[in-house]
């Protein structure tokens, strides 16, 4: 009932105006499906009985415009009902898509996006179908069941009391039947969701599918999935299926015990022709709507089920806000300070612990340790992706906690490892970050990072479309147009996560070149792969399992003879085709 109340308050309110016409609309459809029984009432006793010839025009006439007025309400009210169930499909829709933008990337990463696309779509779509033919049940059909056992009770309400005795009966298989749709909905919507999770995982490594020859496997865990998901369907179609029968056989029930009871009134003349056949009319007529009126637990149960999936998402509060008191970062020189810094993530991983780290203004300060050491972690503090447990990270002496996010965000570039690319034109990837940015700004950004030749040379220049994630493009363009995005942000700090995958020499080269332009007179934490960026580091920070445990210039590292010139012996050397090999390999 929570859920009911929150789809009305939240979706149906804004449209009243339009259902308040649909539910008029629905009354019309009621009131003239119940003139019909009138109208036969009528017909056997004035034509049949009393051979009224000057009312005959007059009842077929009724009997018309009685059918035509249903049939433009019900059009009406099934365009409106469509309109409104579309409309709460579009605000729910936005309102989701709002929520996981601005949601903590925390929570986000503790969900696969498979989920949440399904939540998108079959969820949604599930909430809509439910509402809309609620409403229709519970105007529509209910108005015309209340119409005709009315009009039932007028003719003689003990007939009626025998025709509808079976509702109560009804009602409770109902119940039941609707728990039972409730717990199928919930597992095949379940289902859904994990089948577009293997669907967008399948897709994203179809290479390493191929390349280990996993597609039978991929299609026989599909195969599972779908399985499972026709299974839990076809629990909650039988279960909706069963609403219809079970309805129709206590029908059965009420039209028997009407005929016999009737039968009887007639034999003993307390019953007229007219009023039997119009009350069998009324109870033929009935017997759609008293089905859809039944099998609205079932409906209502489905959409509580879409509901539950969908509420959860539609309620998580960021926790990485705004204060009330939040002022704009200002940023004189940029200098950062991570300041005993401590950090867990949700499920407890502790990733960095005591951890202080400076990178005076315009200074570059690289980051370097073995896999899982924490480098990640420390570069993702910075703009604030998460909040630290302990300790406090600043610039320019101001916690970053107190600080409006996106003043802090502006001021920070981030150049990631695999650098995401939009599926639009190379020049929209290059201003994602400034949008109001000229092609002479975007040019100059793109020269900077050594792209715009390259660019020029593509079949449609800066308008060119990069494809899925930037497929069209090599990993080096990619990565210069990132640099290009970057250098057009031209934010005071930068944040790199350098590419651990070597390119050939000539792409590497360029990438350093451009890079070496974006870090200039910016204060740059890099995480360090390259041995070029490391000798030109102002200071290195050595991490390893989440402490600080080196921190020096390359040179007196090398000559402490530590880990950091174990960690440059084993990996600097390897991949930094441009630069001298740091020791003899
Ligand atoms: P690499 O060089 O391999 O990228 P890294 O030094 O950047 O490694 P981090 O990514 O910062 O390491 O990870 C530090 C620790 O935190 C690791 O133990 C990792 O398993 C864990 N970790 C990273 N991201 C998450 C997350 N979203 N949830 C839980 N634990 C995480």
């Amino acid at each position: 009932m929570v859920a009911v109340r929150r789809i009305a308050s939240s979706y149906l309110k804004p449209h009243s105006a339009l259902i308040a016409m649909a539910i008029f609309a629905n009354l019309i459809i009621a009131a003239t499906t119940s003139v019909l029984p009138f109208l036969i009432e009528q017909t056997v006793e004035l034509i049949f009985e009393q051979k009224r010839e000057d009312v005959l025009l007059i009842l077929a006439l009724g009997a018309l415009g009685a059918q035509s007025l249903r049939a433009v309400t019900t059009y009406v009210s099934n365009v409106i009902m469509n309109y409104v169930g579309q409309r709460m499909v579009v605000a729910v829709q936005t309102h989701l898509f709002s929520k996981l933008m601005t949601a903590d990337l925390g929570w986000i990463q503790q969900t696969h996006s498979g989920r949440f696309i399904s939540t998108f779509m079959t969820d949604v779509i599930r909430l809509r179908d439910s509402t809309a033919q609620s409403i229709i049940n519970l105007s529509r059909h209910l108005a015309v069941l209340v119409f005709l056992i009315g009009y039932m009770y007028y003719l003689d309400w003990l007939m009626a009391i025998i025709a509808t005795g079976v509702i109560p009966v009804a009602a409770i298989f109902m119940r039941r039947l609707g728990r039972k749709t409730r717990k199928a909905t919930n597992k095949g919507l379940e289902e859904t969701g994990s089948l577009s999770t293997l669907i967008l995982e399948a897709l994203g490594g179809i290479r390493v599918v191929k390349a280990y020859g996993r597609e039978d496997a991929e299609i026989k865990r599909a195969t599972g999935t779908i399985a499972l998901v026709l299974e839990h369907t076809m629990r909650s179609v039988k279960a909706k299926a069963a609403a219809g029968p079970i309805t129709e056989a206590l029908t059965g029930i009420g039209i028997a015990a009407v005929i016999g009871y009737a039968g009887m009134q007639a034999i003993s003349g307390a019953m007229t022709s007219g009023s039997f056949f119009a009350f069998m009319a009324a109870v033929m007529l009935a017997y759609q709507p008293l089905k859809a009126v039944a099998n609205q637990q079932t409906v209502l149960q489905e959409g509580v089920a879409a509901a539950s999936r969908l509420f959860p998402v539609l309620d998580v509060e960021a926790k990485i806000v705004d204060g009330t008191d939040s002022k704009e970062l200002k940023v004189s020189d940029g200098a950062i300070s991570l300041d005993r810094v401590s950090f867990h993530y949700d499920d407890g991983t502790r990733a960095l612990d005591n951890v202080t780290i400076d990178v005076p203004a315009g200074q570059t300060v690289a980051l370097v340790g073995p896999s899982g050491a924490g480098k990640s972690t420390i570069l993702n503090l910075v703009p604030r992706f998460y909040d630290v447990s302990e300790g406090t990270v600043s610039i320019d002496g101001q916690n970053l906690k107190s600080v409006t996010l996106t003043s802090l965000r502006n001021a920070s570039a981030l150049v990631t490892q695999e650098p995401f690319l939009f599926d639009d034109t190379i020049r929209a990837n290059i201003a994602y970050g400034s949008p109001d940015a000229g092609q002479d700004e975007i040019e100059a950004a793109a020269r900077n990072a050594a792209a715009h030749d390259f660019i020029l040379q593509l079949s449609h220049g800066y308008d060119t479309h990069v494809g899925e994630a930037g497929l069209k493009l090599s990993g080096g363009q990619r990565q210069r147009i990132a640099i290009a995005r970057a250098m057009l942000k031209n934010a005071p700090i930068l944040l790199l996560d350098e590419a651990t995958s070597a390119l050939d020499t000539a792409s590497e080269l360029q990438v350093q070149k451009a890079l070496q332009t974006l870090m200039r007179g910016r204060t740059t934490l890099v995480i360090a792969h390259r041995l070029s960026t490391i000798m030109h580091a102002d200071n290195i920070y050595v991490i390893d399992h989440g402490r600080v445990i080196e921190q020096g210039r390359h040179a007196d590292l090398i000559a402490q003879g530590g880990v950091y010139a174990e960690l440059s012996r084993s990996q600097f050397d390897r991949n930094d085709d441009p630069t001298p090999a740091l020791a003899g390999e």
